[in-house]
């Protein structure tokens, strides 16, 4: 039989959290596959990626798991997460002394790809993948630096990425309309200290608050404000993120739920930079696979209610790295197990039961619901949030 050479067994196209965290559980899962895996990156680090960086306990147990510690990368702890609807809502508070930890994904993402070299990864940045073209004996890759043979490839490209377009070029696509904007803690102007603003300002202190008042807008989603910190200095990340569930033909414009949020703190948007990005987010319709192609993070889709991403990149990592150990043992690559691998995850299921929720909370849009979920029925919204939304990771890392 005629001998193939490979470049690579494993081609890891995108060093985000999914990437990253693929090949980080490869070099756990099956080490002597270590050497045989090259990751592809098109940026060269610590590279910009717009983000509000918000980490749950699921991304600090994976990581924790992994042997990394999250505290080396420059972050700001929020003591509570606060949902509300107009004016009140519910606090959920972490079974730590924080419950989210705000990262800049320059920074992360930098340190979790030092972390995979350090551990044997080869990682080659500023190399864009153009296609893919699997075939029975492997998969060609094509570059802006030439031609790449592996014999399978890891799809880990992001929302935008050209794996999934490769493979799945003429699939639907579920994509959420996100904004995002970086401002100081306080308004430039700030002799504006009427005792409103005083009120809101102290309300926020320490907090990742998310409101949900553009709901009856059509807007189905919310508007979010984050301590964060840029090279030290105290920040907040603001931003407004709508899954386009309401949208129908018309989507409303995003730009003013976010700028009445910011208003009301004392901000002018104008004044800021703002950037966009789409976050596609998980259906459980989406395709994940094909024989030596599959698609991790992103690529499948992030969480749907709130477009939270990285615990789930992460996530998808361990996933995926224990498909493509099993292939490499049994010399078989048709990667037909990952569905179900996925589906019976920990993972999966919040991926599942997060969709389902937002097909209920989102199309529900009007007021009286909204009040009704974010102040009336909180024992049962913080039980769901417990059982369903958070905590999942620990399941996958028994495995
Ligand atoms: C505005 C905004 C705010 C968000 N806030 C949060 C939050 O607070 N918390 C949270 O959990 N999630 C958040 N998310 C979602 C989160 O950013 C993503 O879910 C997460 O980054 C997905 O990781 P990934 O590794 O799959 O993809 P990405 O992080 O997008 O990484 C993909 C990588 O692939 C590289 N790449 C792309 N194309 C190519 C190519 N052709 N060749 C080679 N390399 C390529 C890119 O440069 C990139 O490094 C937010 C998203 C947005 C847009």
């Amino acid at each position: 039989m005629e001998k193939k050479t490979f470049e690579r067994d494993i081609v890891i196209v995108g060093g985000g959290p999914s990437g990253l965290s693929t090949a980080l559980h490869l070099t756990k899962i099956a080490p002597h596959l270590t050497s045989r895996i090259l990751l592809l990156e098109k940026e060269h680090y610590p590279r910009l990626k717009l983000c509000a960086g918000g980490l749950v306990i699921d991304a600090e147990n994976i990581l924790e798991a992994l042997g990394l510690d999250s505290r080396e990368v420059p972050h700001v702890d929020a003591k509570s997460i606060h949902f509300d609807f107009a004016g009140k809502g519910l606090n959920i508070r972490g079974p730590k002394h924080h419950a989210i930890r705000v990262v800049r994904r320059d920074e992360f993402d930098h340190w979790l790809a030092k972390k995979a070299e350090e551990r044997g990864v080869e990682i080659r940045q500023g190399i864009t993948v153009k296609k893919i073209s699997p075939d029975e004996n492997g998969v060609s890759i094509e570059t802006d630096q030439g031609n790449f043979r592996a014999a399978i490839v890891v799809g880990a490209d992001g929302s935008n990425g050209i794996t999934r377009r490769s493979i799945f070029p003429n699939d639907p696509v579920y994509t959420a309309r996100v904004l995002e904007v970086l401002t100081p803690t306080i308004p430039h102007h700030s002799a504006s200290t009427s005792p409103d603003l005083e009120e809101v300002k102290a309300r926020r202190e320490g907090v990742a608050f998310f409101d949900f008042f553009p709901v009856p807008d059509n807007i189905a989603g919310y508007v979010w404000d984050f301590p964060t910190q840029v090279k030290g200095t105290p920040m907040r990340c603001w931003g407004v993120y709508d899954t386009n569930l309401l949208a129908d033909q018309k989507r409303p414009p995003l730009k003013e739920p976010l700028a009445e949020e910011m208003k009301r703190h004392g901000f002018d948007l104008n004044e800021f930079e703002i950037k966009g990005h789409p976050i596609r987010w998980y259906n459980p319709q989406n395709k994940i696979s094909i024989p030596r192609v599959l698609l991790v993070g992103d690529t499948v889709g992030a969480d749907a209610i709130f477009g939270e991403g990285i615990s789930m990149a992460l996530g998808y990592g361990n996933i995926a790295a224990r498909e493509i150990a099993e292939s490499f043992r049994r010399g078989e690559f048709s990667f037909r197990g990952y569905r179900h691998r996925l589906a019976r995850s920990g993972l999966g299921q919040t991926l599942f039961v997060r969709w389902l929720i937002t097909q209920v909370i989102y199309t529900f849009k009007w007021r009286w619901f909204q009040i009704l979920l974010w102040r009336m029925l909180k024992p049962i919204v913080l039980f769901v949030a417990w059982v369903f939304v958070l905590n999942w990771s620990k399941r996958d890392l028994r495995i």
